[in-house]
């Protein structure tokens, strides 16, 4: 059965498409987001709500190869490949290796940059605007660390991102515990990038749908995007087997799972899926003033008014649809050596999702170039809510063709060959 023509059919309705959805509908476009749902499962959904201008160094580093490696049979590790054959995830790690190198650190840092500034920006006047209700906490996040090593050798980070106007502030011992009193007294100390704010994710996705669904944008849930029809270099609609809806114009916003598709399509959207876990229940007794990264750890805990979270892990494990409670409970643990209180009993929510890896650590955003009327908008790896806004905007200029806000050299697919 075919369906009514669209301006513009968005595949994919996580941050990545809602944003590509309001600022195309804000340029007058009908719009329909299709999704497979269930929306929980998302990578938008359950993640830690940083908005982190500051977060501009890319992951492509040998050290986090090597650990990886020699964490593959600790179930509990902050990173970790799961031991099983995938000649994509083979082909992504040598990508991701030969890019560990200053100059491409450089160049990424550059578009990062450029996006995760102009999405800052956009945030401020989409939560006003539109009067999304969604905790927007503006005191800046903490990097916390347990020992003085680890301290001082973040200085090297910090002395990257100054150029760009990024640099955290240092708070050793008392300064930290008088800055941040639900630290435990023992810990060494803590960068504050003062220019980050977090929000509860879950609150912007459930705010924005119904902003959109107030200006007239359709939403279709339980549609999973099998193929698309092609003629010539146009894309004239997409099914799932049954149904089709044909537009003048497609967004391939599905995150992790975009590749599935682009694979039929034989373009190369080097991402792979880097499996995430998060914890939500109500605030422990001493809760935190400030969203704080815990260094050695790598757990991020992010405090809202009457809910609190605690996430992070990396696993390259495929689309493994297994709920590790190992893993789960590596977040609790990573939490005890610096909260006074980690957690509390009542759990809310226990979640997994799947980070949209992108080989280089730019995100890819750009025109096919196979087709004229095709656009993606993935790879935003462990950043994607910081990038949503930035990325919508310029998905809506590249279709309506009135310019860009922004260099989108730095995000096209061109750059894989
Ligand atoms: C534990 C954790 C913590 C994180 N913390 C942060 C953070 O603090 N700050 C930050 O900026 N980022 C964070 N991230 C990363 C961020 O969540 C992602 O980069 C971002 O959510 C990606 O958004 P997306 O819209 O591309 O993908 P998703 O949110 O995964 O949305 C993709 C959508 O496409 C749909 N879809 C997929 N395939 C199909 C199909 N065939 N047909 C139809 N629909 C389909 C899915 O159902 C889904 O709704 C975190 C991630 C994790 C896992």
């Amino acid at each position: 059965m075919s369906k009514q023509n669209f301006d513009v059919c968005v595949i994919g309705g996580g941050i990545i498409g809602l944003c590509c959805a309001y600022y195309l509908q804000k340029e007058g476009k009908s719009v329909i987001v299709l999704d497979k749902g269930p929306i929980e499962k998302a990578s938008s959904h359950g993640n830690c709500g940083y908005i982190s201008p500051s977060h501009i160094v890319p992951l492509n580093d040998w050290s986090l190869i090597l650990k990886s490696l020699k964490w593959i049979f600790k179930e509990d590790a902050p990173f970790r490949i799961k031991p099983r054959f995938d000649l994509d995830l083979l082909k992504w790690f040598v990508g991701f290796a030969r890019r560990a190198n200053s100059t491409h650190i450089e160049r990424a840092m550059a578009g990062r940059n450029a996006l995760l500034k102009s999405s800052d920006t956009l945030y401020k006047s989409l939560f006003e605007d539109e009067n999304i209700a969604c905790n927007y906490r503006t005191d800046g996040i903490f990097w916390v660390f347990k020992e003085e090593h680890g301290f001082h050798h973040f200085n090297k980070e910090n002395d990257m991102v100054k150029p760009y106007g990024l640099e955290a502030k240092p708070f050793v011992g008392q300064a930290l515990i008088d800055k941040e009193p639900a630290l435990k007294e023992d810990l060494f100390g803590g960068w504050l990038f003062e220019m980050d704010s977090w929000v509860k994710p879950d609150d912007v996705i459930s705010g924005l749908v119904s902003v959109l669904k107030n200006k007239g944008v359709q939403f279709v849930s339980d549609y999973e995007l099998k193929y698309l029809n092609i003629e010539g270099d146009k894309v004239t609609s997409v099914s799932n087997g049954q149904e089709t809806y044909s537009a003048d114009d497609f967004v391939l916003s599905m995150g992790a799972w975009t590749p599935l598709i682009t694979k039929q399509l034989n373009l190369s959207v080097p991402v792979v899926p880097g499996k995430g876990y998060s914890l939500t229940m109500k605030p422990p007794k001493n809760m935190l003033k400030h969203a704080c990264i815990f260094q050695e750890s790598k757990v991020a805990a992010t405090p809202w008014k009457d809910t609190f979270r605690l996430g992070s892990l990396m696993e390259f494990a495929g689309y493994d649809e297994n709920f590790s409670r190992v893993r789960l409970n590596a977040l609790k643990k990573g939490a005890e050596a610096y909260l006074k209180t980690p957690y509390s009993e009542e759990i809310l929510e226990e979640w997994f999702g799947y980070r949209p890896m992108s080989v280089d650590g730019l995100p890819i955003i750009g025109k096919s170039p196979k087709h004229k009327n095709l656009f993606v908008a993935t790879g935003h790896s462990m950043i994607g809510l910081s990038m949503g806004t930035g990325t919508g905007k310029l998905i809506s200029e590249l279709v309506t063709k009135k310019g860009v806000h922004l260099d989108a050299s730095f995000y096209g697919m061109e750059r894989f060959g």
